[in-house]
């Protein structure tokens, strides 16, 4: 009833409404709850995304905004007979000014898109959530996003300079702009980021890039003692050095990656830290060498230097998805099952089919996988 209504309400509009199709859209990366929705559309517009809510509103059926569906707190599970309004249609870059460092963008971007564009720029968007080859930037600034850069750089609300929001209302608000004194008056972006689309449905972004560091080293520590990891990071903290990135994991989360990845981190380490320092090359020599002599100074069995910059960003891709799996898996008798397996995402953030065999190309994977890296890439102090 719905979908038909849909279609001839939109009949250039993407509605999905068989139920092997809404199965995918029933969950979401927290993988334990689980609810079908009535119908999936994928708006391409502002405009046909204000008519959704109307409609939806018209109908009093509850509307639940989706990007790729990774988020860990359920935010873009359905409710029961909802509709879900997914953005990834919503794709495009529409602006990358590099006079003013900012970008701007459709909700429906996938993250890592968003982050070569700056990079294209000479440019530096620093968020890089774990999920960032599938999650959309819409999605991050929903969840306000964090990622392995945090502890330096701060998550995806010190990035969003600005917001187009469709509110539940059916009109377009937009909030924020390029310019950063601008500062009167109510920030209500603030209020979007993080609210997990429950006040509205963000259809743009304006993001602040910035320039792009220079030079990067990354390292990694292995220990023997959780507690001499725990004393590396005060003792680098306490010497004013802030890493782009630093990241202790405990021998469950060595373990997890290690199950996943066979990278050849040790099984038997109690805890391995990972370090990243990014800025002007004199000074990430720098605080790299005073990095590895404080692992030292505090106990550190090995310490670790990636030789390239593509070997340092594996590394830290595998300890952030590491973490995330560090947590619960979906039962391998979970109903889903019976209609298709749960995909699985890989280190290169590819997706698997979950059935055992390997991705093909027609597996939405975003980009070749480049296959497993050997750690005797990396060299040791
Ligand atoms: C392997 C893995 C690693 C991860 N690593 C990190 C990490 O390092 N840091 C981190 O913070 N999170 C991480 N996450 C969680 C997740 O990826 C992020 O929260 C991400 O921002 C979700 O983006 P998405 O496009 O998948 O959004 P979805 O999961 O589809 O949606 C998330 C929430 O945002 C809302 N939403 C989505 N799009 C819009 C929109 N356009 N307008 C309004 N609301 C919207 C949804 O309703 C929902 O409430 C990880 C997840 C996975 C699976």
């Amino acid at each position: 009833m719905m979908l038909s209504e849909l279609r001839r309400r939109f009949p250039s509009l993407e509605c999905l409404g068989e139920e092997e199709d809404l199965i995918p859209y029933s969950f979401d990366g927290t993988a334990i709850c689980r609810q079908m929705p009535a119908v999936v559309v994928f708006p391409t517009s502002t405009e046909e995304t204000v008519e959704l809510v109307k409609f939806a509103a018209a109908a009093r059926t509850p509307l639940v905004p989706r990007g790729s569906g990774t988020g860990l707190s359920g935010g873009s599970l359905p409710v029961e007979g909802c509709i879900v309004l997914c953005m990834t249609k919503m794709n495009r870059i529409l602006e990358v000014d590099a006079r003013n460092l900012t970008l701007r963008a459709e909700a429906g971007v996938i993250t890592e898109k968003i982050a070569r564009a700056a990079e294209d720029a000479g440019l530096f968007y620093p968020p890089d959530p774990g999920s960032m080859k599938i999650s959309t930037i819409g999605g991050n600034a929903a969840e306000n996003s964090g990622g392995l850069r945090g502890l330096k750089y701060g998550v995806t609300r010190d990035y969003v300079m600005g917001l187009e929001v469709v509110l539940a209302s059916g009109e377009v608000l937009h909030t924020g702009g390029k310019c950063v004194k601008d500062v009167a008056g109510y920030t209500l972006r603030d209020l979007f980021i993080g609210s997990e689309g429950t006040l509205g449905v963000i259809t743009g972004v304006l993001l602040k890039l910035i320039p792009r560091p220079a030079a990067r080293r990354t390292l990694l520590a292995v220990y023997d003692r959780m507690e001499e990891a725990a004393d590396t990071v005060s003792a680098i903290i306490a010497a004013k050095i802030i890493p782009c990135t630093l990241e202790f994991l405990d021998r469950t989360t060595i373990n997890c990656i290690e199950d996943y990845t066979h990278a050849g981190l040790p099984r038997d380490a109690d805890a391995i830290l990972l370090m990243e320092a990014d800025g002007h090359p004199a000074a990430v020599e720098e605080e790299a060498h005073r990095m590895t002599a404080f692992a030292k100074e505090h106990g550190a069995r090995c310490v670790t230097v990636a030789q390239t910059a593509e070997e340092g960003r594996r590394a830290c891709l595998r300890a952030a998805l590491g973490l995330r799996r560090a947590r619960p898996r979906r039962a391998d008798n979970h109903p889903g099952r019976r209609h298709g397996p749960a995909r699985r995402i890989d280190e290169d953030g590819a997706i698997h089919p979950g059935n055992g065999r390997a991705a093909s190309p027609q597996d939405r994977r975003l980009r070749p996988h480049g296959g497993r890296e050997s750690s005797s890439h990396l060299s040791r102090e």
